[in-house]
């Protein structure tokens, strides 16, 4: 779309409109904040994190239970979006977290429900295989049930917050690349290959670009290669309807994957894959013999039956942070431009309810108390500029 009256002043200018970034410019239209949002490829488009149809949720939260409420009002914005767009977003499948039982995937599980009185079972591996026969983990393992989990439709959730924004009058311009910003007597400017912007305030949500937009961010927010396969089952319908997804972490290493939806095979990725740091703006998207015996590894010993041809593949990036925490924070030096990103391995669940904050903080500057571990302040900003 092309932004006809490039004269006016936004109230604000959102930088990349994937998962996050088309979720906050909804927020912000929505409530009446005249916004730009300006997106470098197409909308949604498979350069960035969040293709490849699907990405997992969980309420029962293995990495930190400071994440449940975070996930509780996610999972709200997520039926509040199904309702506004008439399409259905959320597949709740319900999740299971494996490992050992002193691996924090499988307690770090157990606590979250604990201490969020999540209800939930545990259940020993022949007690998996048993409920859900694609599944095939030795006796050492234990799993965590939740029946909240699911997925969501990655690419529809960033058309939907696309359209809906527009529909609250936000202006959108994608393929248009932003080159530079700044700020000058607390008036922003944003330049692109195309054009010069202005605008009140500024959020940067370009994913794994964000260090390039904010050098600070070199060492704290780092790209790394991904790949996902789907594979051909011997049974679909073992992999198709009593599927729950899930998240393990076993000899090979820590895997998640989906019941088959939409396309043909069973959906399966290792997290940070080969740990090989990408380069956004030349990504390595061909798949190697590696690449695919990574993924058979896993395959061949916990799900047997999808051990067939590889039917597709996909590269894509995570953006890492050191702690593997989210970065939601305002700019170190300007106080109205604002950042969210570092989404490390398991951000996409969270967009909805990231969109309503970075909105919250903007218009009433409001920084929620129980969202400080996401602040920059965590680490040593000084020693990374
Ligand atoms: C393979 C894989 C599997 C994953 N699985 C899960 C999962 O199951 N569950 C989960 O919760 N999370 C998962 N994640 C993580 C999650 O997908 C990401 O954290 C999330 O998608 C990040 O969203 P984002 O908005 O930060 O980035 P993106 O969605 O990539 O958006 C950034 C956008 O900014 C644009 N942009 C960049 N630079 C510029 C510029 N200069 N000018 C204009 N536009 C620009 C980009 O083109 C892009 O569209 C997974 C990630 C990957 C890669």
């Amino acid at each position: 779309m092309v932004i006809k009256n490039l004269e006016k002043k936004f109230d604000t200018i959102v930088i990349g409109l994937g998962a996050m970034g088309s979720s906050t410019l909804y927020q912000l239209a929505k409530n009446k904040k005249s916004v730009l949002g300006i997106e470098q490829s197409n909308i949604p488009n498979s350069i960035g994190s969040s293709h490849g149809i699907n990405r997992i949720i969980r309420l029962a939260y293995s990495e930190h239970p400071a994440y449940v409420p975070l996930l509780r009002r996610a999972y709200e914005l997520w039926y509040d979006l199904e309702k506004v767009s008439n399409e259905k977003i959320l597949y709740k499948t319900g999740s299971l977290d494996i490992s050992e039982e002193n691996h924090w995937v499988f307690s770090g599980s157990l606590s979250s429900c604990l201490e969020h009185k999540i209800p939930h079972k545990v259940l020993n591996s022949s007690e998996i295989s048993k409920k859900f026969p694609a599944y095939n983990f030795p006796h050492n393992y234990k799993g965590l049930f939740q029946k909240d989990g699911g997925f969501l439709l990655s690419e529809k959730v960033i058309e939907n917050y696309t359209k809906l924004a527009v529909a609250h009058k936000a202006k959108v311009s994608s393929n248009e690349k932003v080159i530079n910003w700044e700020v000058n007597n607390g008036e922003v400017s944003v330049v692109t290959n195309k054009s010069i912007y202005k605008s009140n305030s500024l959020v940067i949500t370009t994913g794994s670009w964000i260090n390039k937009l904010v050098p600070e961010l070199l060492n704290l927010a780092v790209p790394e290669r991904q790949v996902l396969g789907w594979f051909k089952t011997k049974n679909d319908s073992k992999f198709k309807n009593n599927f729950p997804v899930f998240s393990c972490s076993v000899d090979e290493g820590r895997f998640y994957g989906f019941p088959i939806h939409e396309i043909e095979g069973f959906k399966i990725g290792k997290y940070n894959h080969l740990n090989e740091i990408a380069n956004p703006d030349n990504q390595n998207t061909s798949l190697s013999k590696q690449d695919e015996h990574v993924l058979r590894s896993a395959i061949s010993r916990y799900f047997p039956e999808a051990n067939g041809k590889l039917l597709q593949y996909q590269t894509c990036m995570f953006t890492n942070t050191p702690d593997e925490n989210f970065i939601i924070d305002q700019h170190p030096n300007f106080s109205q431009v604002f950042l969210a990103g570092g989404f490390s391995g398991h951000g996409f669940k969270f967009s909805s309810v990231v969109g309503e904050i970075i909105s919250e903080m903007l218009i009433n500057s409001k920084f929620p108390k129980e969202l400080e571990f996401l602040r920059l302040s965590r680490f040593n900003l000084a020693s990374k500029i």
